[in-house]
């Protein structure tokens, strides 16, 4: 088990475009594995590679419905929409409103490069809409239709408490 480094807004390496992983040997699962640590260690629900700094087309996600790993995911089917707020671990201080596809079918390999095809909506279509962005260098904030401060939600949630 090894927690990696998490990237934040602002560095670089979060705006640039992940490569197609060309070999599925033990690295590639090492590096699945601590994927995986690093976004239970930080209560996330996805995690894609260049949120440790590494340019590789790899997800996983876990809405609390067991882990999913993608390695060089695409999404080949989206239908209707959904409008929902959104974080990510890269960007800890803000929640967005974002608009998603409310179902998406995505294909793509496990570590040992069986093919995986999931048809998922709700959170689950929106966590791999989410995942996906960040292997082309997108972050959710980018297409936010509104923004909002944690702090904000924080000082909110307190000022009820007071009332
Ligand atoms: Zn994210």
């Amino acid at each position: 088990m090894a927690i990696r480094n998490l990237r934040f807004d602002g560095d670089e390496v979060l705006r640039k475009k992940s490569k197609i992983v060309e070999v599925f040997d033990e690295k590639l699962a090492q590096l699945i594995d601590d994927m995986k640590d690093t976004m239970y260690k930080n209560n996330g629900v996805g995690m894609a590679a260049p949120q440790i700094g590494i340019l590789k087309r790899i997800v996983v996600i876990d809405i609390g419905e067991g882990p999913i790993e993608l390695v060089n995911p695409e999404i080949i089917e989206k239908s209707k929409r959904q409008v929902g707020k959104e974080g990510c671990l890269s960007c800890p201080d803000i929640l967005g409103v974002v608009k998603r596809p409310y179902k998406v079918t995505a294909v793509g390999y496990d570590r040992n490069k069986n093919k995986i095809e999931i048809t998922a909506q709700g959170l689950l279509a929106r966590a791999i809409c989410h995942e996906l962005d960040h292997l082309d260098g997108i972050l959710f904030k980018d297409h936010a239709k509104e923004i909002i401060s944690r702090e904000d939600i924080q000082a909110k949630i307190k000022s009820k408490t007071q009332e």
